[in-house]
């Protein structure tokens, strides 16, 4: 027990020295029951009420909502009621599957500590862990499992930026970041020893601004050869989320598209608009216009923007021009996603072309830099 609870500081102090994060697991589905099984190395639960039960490897603990609180069941056959139950580890590499029956969740492998309580409709599940030991699963999610390792170097500050910026985003909910596409995508521990490799070798290193402030590190799989300015696309402006013309994402298959809407579908969507139709030629392109990310356009004195008609139509990007044809518009697009920030195709083909991770970010955030997280600063909640 002493030696358990040695370990469990030790644990503690390394989490604080190299950034703990609490991530909300299976943050969009919200199960009512959860299933853990270790994998490798020992378990104490603790329910809160003095019990302490060892968790081996095959044994299992099923914990399911019970109103305003929750109830344990171990394969060995100990359950109870209670208001919460902490999974700690107590050997170093302790890794542990995580299971929600019902809902459609892939199995997680986690490391760390488990916490669970009752949420109003659902379980509340916690898995707190290291930010060096969480950032590979978001790479693999985030940046897709080819590239160069330059690239998942690059991808690696990303998100260790990301981490940092908006450790508070869910402050008031009790942890710091849930599971799904709101904040990061987290699958869990993975073995990808490329990506586990590009994590470890930039571990701890960030992207400032020149006030020494942690980036917003937005990115997007294409941006169709121009990026696009956050200003444009989410009013908010920096100075290094402009748009800037990029050479190296031609190359992908989501540097160009095409697509076709019937004129009855369109000639709806402008009345839904309150533009009669006719008098929408402003929008359809002369072929000037095909570099430059215009956004907005005021038809019949109303304004209509091209995020307006991705969405409704359901377009790769709102890079594009019309065309009306007899009976449809054509649209003929670039790129893939907002267009803000870090090109993915692009930070591949800088990476292939022998660039650094940090000529990569410097590239796509202008006038940034990189330096390690004990030198970084984050904006103050307002
Ligand atoms: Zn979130
Ligand atoms: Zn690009």
């Amino acid at each position: 027990m002493t030696r358990a609870l040695a370990f469990i500081v030790l644990l503690l102090l390394s989490l604080t020295s190299g950034g703990q994060v609490s991530v909300r697991i299976f943050a969009r589905t919200r199960p009512s029951t959860i299933i853990f099984t270790p994998l490798q190395g020992e378990f104490q639960l603790n329910d809160g009420r003095d019990k302490y039960l060892k968790i081996s490897v095959n044994e299992t603990v099923a914990v399911t909502r019970h109103d305003n609180q929750i109830i344990y069941m171990t394969l060995s056959g100990v359950s109870a009621v209670t208001d919460s139950v902490i999974i700690e580890p107590l050997s170093e590499g302790a890794l542990f599957s995580l299971r929600a029956p019902a809902g459609g969740e892939q199995l997680k492998t986690l490391d760390g500590f488990l916490k669970v309580k009752s949420y109003p409709g659902s379980l509340q599940v916690l898995n707190v862990t290291s930010v060096e030991n969480y950032l590979p699963g978001v790479v693999e999610a985030e940046a897709g499992k080819s590239g160069p390792e330059e690239y998942f170097r690059a991808q690696a500050v990303v998100a260790r930026t990301y981490v940092y910026r908006n450790i508070d985003r869910h402050e008031l909910d009790g942890y710091n970041l849930c599971d799904d596409t709101h904040c990061q995508v987290y699958p869990g521990i993975i073995s990808d020893s490329l990506i586990t490799g590009a994590c470890k070798s930039t571990s701890g290193k960030v992207i400032i601004d020149r006030d020494s402030m942690l980036i917003v590190s937005a990115f997007h799989a294409n941006c169709g050869g121009v990026t696009a300015s956050s200003s444009d696309v989410w009013v908010a402006k920096y100075p290094y989320l402009i748009s800037i013309k990029d050479p190296w994402c031609g190359y992908s298959r989501s540097s160009t598209w095409k697509a076709a809407i019937s004129l009855s579908v369109w000639n709806d969507f402008l009345r839904l608009k309150n533009v009669e139709p006719g008098n929408e030629t402003e929008l359809y392109s002369s072929a000037g216009n095909q570099s430059a990310r215009v956004s907005n356009y005021k038809v019949d004195g109303i304004h209509v923007s091209k995020e307006d008609i991705r969405q409704r139509f359901n377009l790769r990007s709102s890079f594009f021009t019309l065309a009306r044809t007899s009976d449809s518009i054509a649209v003929t697009g670039r790129g893939y996603g907002h267009g803000v920030g870090l090109c993915q195709d692009g930070a591949r083909a800088m990476a292939a072309g022998k660039n650094s991770y940090e000529q990569i970010t410097g590239f796509y955030y202008p006038g940034t830099f990189i330096t390690d997280i004990k030198n970084a600063r984050r904006p103050e909640r307002p």
